[in-house]
């Protein structure tokens, strides 16, 4: 999970120039606390630096802390930390439990777009991560709530689509501007589950082989 930072111009690529087809369904991934355990990663980088991320809240700069401390940091120091993450360490990630056996599952059936809001310094490593653990997947670094960029591009395809993120805003997002798709909540990390807020309006499955089940389900027929 990682808090949005403030809305860019929507710039959206067309699904050729992303190498998907337009004729069958499509799912659409985030990658932190989706695919990947982020929380875990960032917090062993974190930890490297002299700093605690404690789980203590369903938040990122709130769970910050110099060792001891009973304040968080600052968020200007927060969001240091979290940029430098991403450009220089987030291709070290672990991925979620049963993540890329469910989307190797899907492959057959649905093209995949991983879109994943994170600064844009991360996308070489980022691109890199998914290749390296055999998910050679489209990929588009955004920012700010997904719905209107979701809504763009399911707008290109005929085929059902479907829309996976831990993120509630997300989730609220797309269901406000991209109705059709079906959506799911997934958290992978074990810690942040419990803390996790979640919504009649989008079905949590926390278990990816249970998950990829149910999207296949929402994209077939
Ligand atoms: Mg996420």
């Amino acid at each position: 999970m990682a808090e949005a930072p403030p809305a860019l111009p929507l710039i959206v690529p067309s699904l050729e120039r992303l190498g998907l087809r337009r004729d069958r369904p499509l799912v659409i991934v985030d990658v932190d606390e989706v695919l990947g355990l982020f929380m875990a990663g960032f917090g062993g980088f974190v930890a490297e630096r002299g700093y605690e991320l404690r789980f203590e809240r369903f938040a990122l700069f709130q769970n910050l802390f110099r060792p001891g401390a009973t304040e968080h940091l600052d968020l200007t120091e927060g969001r240091q930390l979290f940029d430098d993450y991403f450009r220089t360490d987030c291709g070290a990630m672990e991925p979620a439990p049963g993540a890329v056996d469910a989307l190797k599952r899907l492959k057959p059936r649905a093209e995949i777009l991983i879109l994943s809001n994170a600064p844009a310094d991360a996308e070489r490593l980022r691109g890199d991560w998914l290749k390296r653990h055999g998910l050679p997947e489209a990929l588009i670094l955004s920012s700010g709530p997904k719905g209107p960029i979701t809504a763009a591009i399911v707008a290109q395809t005929a085929g059902k689509t479907a829309f996976i993120d831990d993120l509630l805003p997300n989730l609220d997002s797309v269901a406000e501007h991209s109705p059709a798709t079906a959506r799911f909540q997934h958290v992978a990390d074990l810690r942040l589950r419990a803390l996790a807020p979640r919504s009649d309006r989008h079905p949590r499955i926390d278990d990816w082989a249970e998950l990829g089940e149910a999207i296949e389900a929402a994209i077939s027929g």
